[in-house]
This record gives structure tokens, C-alpha cells and sequence, in this order.
């Protein structure tokens, strides 16, 4: 099915991203392809001058045309990826230890494009986002079994971007048996996971460092968790000394396990759960008077596209400036983005804005992005998405 490899040859000077580190090509940049497989086929990449690029996978439906795999000429089976899974598992062996729960690939940043896979404990949670992953889908999951020896391999493929793909949504246990509940461990903190419902994989790893550098502002500290899913700040929060935690969200399921975690972790007594829309919850809480000395807002991503960049930031600088009125003299505010399209300079400056509503002053005490396992390629600034900025009132 893959063995056909096709052309796609760029045009003059458009191959200067892509030389630089960069992974994809936009269909603006190709002079010509053929003897390419249905959608998400093989091509091999060739400058306008005629040299070898590297060998990527196409669609001709999608903006981004096609995505880089490798710059040689290597067969794209089992043994490509089970090198490749290799390489990502020494990268985080090198820069985090030993990680039994985690992203062990994070597409680009794994030099593999539209392939995130998570591991809870023994086992693996696989979700394929494009049409040439897809393709390559047997190879992976053979290659992964080999890498990682898991219990079971669960793909999540329930993502919406995979319309844009022409891809049907599916959720398959497609290796050995994936319970519908893992016990993970972060950091100490324990956490329940549903695979099979939760959000994404069903777990937010990319906030591992902000957690913990959360935790150790918390003791003594009255918090407030906004957008808080199954718990990630909130349980953390407990466990760092705060004397109590309200922690809303517009999910029951996610509430639900929230309190689970709440009792794993026996902090029960201290956490509140509470379901709502934050926007309004924000607002209610500032008009009774009540005041916070430590929040969270780790919203979903609001700018999903460019078009929508204008309302996100709106809804951004209202949620920030409320929490920032919310805060008690030295409140502390960890504040955070997983905009992809939202850029540091913009979200650094809805805040200034937010701040000058609120009338209040701060000292950035920290700045964090996602943690290592999902690493960031200096040549795409795509890649890294999650932006958190710690503030201190002064
Ligand atoms: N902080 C969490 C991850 C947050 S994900 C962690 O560390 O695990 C974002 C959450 O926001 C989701 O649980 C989603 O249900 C919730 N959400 C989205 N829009 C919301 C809204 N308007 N009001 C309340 N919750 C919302």
C-alpha cells in the first residue's frame, strides 16, 4: 500500500524553510507533484534545482501539503519507527529520568508529524492525526509494541481534526487489553485517567512543571483552580498546604474524577468542586466580594485558528483581568495559554491590558512552557504551544 513513492518538487527558493529545520510545505510552495498515492501517499522532495530534500507525506486537501518524515531516503516501516521511537525515549530518559507516565511522541517535535502517543503505566494511548500517519498506522503500532512492551495499545482517534484530513473517528483497543482506569503518578500526586472518555489522551502532560511549580506557592494559601479538569492544580495545591481549593469546571466527568483524585490523594477535606462556565463564575465571585490568594486559568486553547484570534483575545484578557481583581494583596496568579496561534508577544501583552483594568501591579515570578516530553524544534515555532506566566501581585 505505501510502497509507491511519488515527486514533489518545490518551487525556486522554497525549499529554504524546510533547509532550516522546518517540517512542512504549504501547497503555495510546490511547483509540482506527481505519482502520488490517494491522499497522504509518500513523496519524495526535491528542490526546484532538481536535489533530494527528504521524503515526506502528501494531501492534497489540506493547507499544509505535506509533512517531512526524513531527509534521506529511508523505507518508512517497522524499523524507521522503531528507530525513531528509540531516539524520543533516550531524549526523555536524558532530560527527565525514568518516566512511567508521560508523551513519549509529540508529533514535530518528534520529528514525527501527526503522531502523539502518551504512556499511563503499562499502557499506550495512540492518536493519529493526518492522512499519512494513517497510512503508516500498522508500522506503528508494530513498532511500539517492540519499543515499549506495553499491556495494551488504545488509539484515541475521537480528535476533530481529523475531518480536515478526510479521516473517519474511531476508538480501538488495537494491542492486549487497556483498562478503563489507570492510576497515574505525577510528582507524588496521584491521578485517575480514563482513556478511553477523558480529554485528548486523557490527560494534560504538558502541564507537569507548571503543576509543580505551583505547588510550592500554595501553602497557606486560599486557591481558586479555573478550567480544572480532573484536578491537575487543584490536587496539587492540596498536597502544597493550601488551606482550601475551589476548583471549577464545565464538565461533570471531569469533576467527577476530580473528586476521585481528591480522596486518592486524601485531600478531600480541602478541595471544593464546582460546576459552571468560569467566565461567569469569575465575574459572580468578584461581585460578592470574594477574594483568592492563589488561582489558576488554564483554559482550552480559544484561538483554534488564525480568523479567531480577535474574539480569543478578548475572552482571555476578560478572564484575566477578573481573576486579577479576585486577588488578595500578594496574591499569586498562574495564568496560561495553549494557543498555539497566540504568540508570547501577544499573550504577554492582553496581560499588561488585563493588568491595567484590574488596577493592579505585578512581578512575573516565573515563566513556564510545556515540559520536556514535548519538545520544542527551534526551527518551527509551532511547536511549542503551552505558555504560562506566574504573577505575583504587588
Ligand atoms: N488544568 C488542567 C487542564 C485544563 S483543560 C490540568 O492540569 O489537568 C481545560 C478544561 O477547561 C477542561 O476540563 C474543560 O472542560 C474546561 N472548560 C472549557 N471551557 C470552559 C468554561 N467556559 N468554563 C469552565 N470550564 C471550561
Amino acid at each position: 500500500m505505501t510502497n509507491q513513492i511519488g515527486q514533489l518538487i518545490l518551487k525556486p527558493k522554497e525549499d529554504r524553510r524546510i533547509r532550516a529545520g522546518h517540517l512542512w510545505i504549504f501547497s503555495n510552495e510546490i511547483a509540482q507533484v506527481s505519482d502520488v498515492e490517494a491522499n497522504g501517499g509518500l513523496v519524495n522532495i526535491y528542490r526546484a534545482e532538481g536535489q533530494f530534500v527528504g521524503r515526506a507525506y502528501y494531501n492534497r486537501n489540506t493547507l499544509i501539503a505535506a509533512r517531512l518524515l526524513s531527509r534521506h531516503d529511508d523505507d518508512l516501516d517497522t524499523a524507521f519507527f522503531v528507530k525513531r521511537f528509540r531516539k524520543a525515549k533516550d531524549y526523555r530518559e536524558s532530560v527527565m529520568g525514568a518516566m512511567s507516565s508521560g508523551r513519549l511522541i509529540y508529533t514535530e517535535g518528534d520529528l514525527l508529524p501527526g503522531l502523539i502517543v502518551d504512556r499511563y503505566e503499562d499502557w499506550l494511548v495512540v492518536q493519529i492525526f493526518t492522512a499519512g500517519m494513517e497510512r503508516l498506522r500498522d508500522f506503528i503500532i508494530e513498532a511500539l509494541v517492540e519499543v515499549y512492551t506495553p499491556k495494551g495499545v488504545l488509539l484515541r482517534n475521537d480528535t476533530s481534526y481529523r475531518e480536515l484530513e478526510g479521516l473517519a473517528s474511531n476508538v480501538e483497543t488495537v494491542f492486549g487489553e487497556v483498562p478503563s482506569r489507570i492510576v497515574i503518578e505525577e510528582a507524588g500526586a496521584r491521578f485517575m485517567v480514563d482513556p478511553f472518555e477523558g480529554h485528548k489522551t486523557g490527560f494534560y502532560f504538558d502541564q507537569r512543571d507548571t503543576r509543580a511549580a505551583a505547588r510550592m506557592i500554595a501553602s497557606g494559601r486560599k486557591a481558586l483552580d479555573c478550567f480544572s479538569y480532573t484536578g491537575g492544580f487543584a490536587i496539587n495545591y492540596a498536597l502544597g498546604g493550601a488551606v482550601s481549593v475551589l476548583a471549577v469546571d464545565e464538565s461533570e466527568t471531569a469533576l467527577s474524577l476530580l473528586n476521585e483524585n481528591a480522596r486518592l490523594n486524601g485531600v478531600e477535606n480541602i478541595i471544593t468542586t464546582e460546576r459552571g462556565n468560569c467566565f461567569e463564575k469569575l465575574r459572580t465571585l468578584n461581585a460578592e466580594g470574594e477574594r483568592f490568594d492563589l488561582i489558576t486559568l488554564d483554559p482550552p486553547a480559544f484561538v483554534k485558528s488564525k480568523s479567531k484570534l480577535k474574539t480569543a483575545i478578548s475572552g482571555y484578557r476578560e478572564i484575566n483581568m477578573t481573576a486579577m481583581k479576585l486577588l488578595s494583596p500578594g496574591g499569586i496568579l498562574v495564568t496560561c495559554s495553549c494557543s498555539m496561534n497566540l504568540t508570547d508577544e501577544a499573550f504577554q501583552s492582553l496581560l499588561r491590558t488585563a493588568a491595567r483594568d484590574a488596577r493592579r501591579s505585578f512581578r512575573v515570578r516565573n515563566f513556564i512552557t510545556q515540559s520536556a516530553d514535548h519538545p520544542i524544534l527551534q526551527a518551527m515555532p509551532e511547536t511549542q504551544y503551552l505558555r504560562c506566566y506566574i504573577l505575583e501581585a504587588i
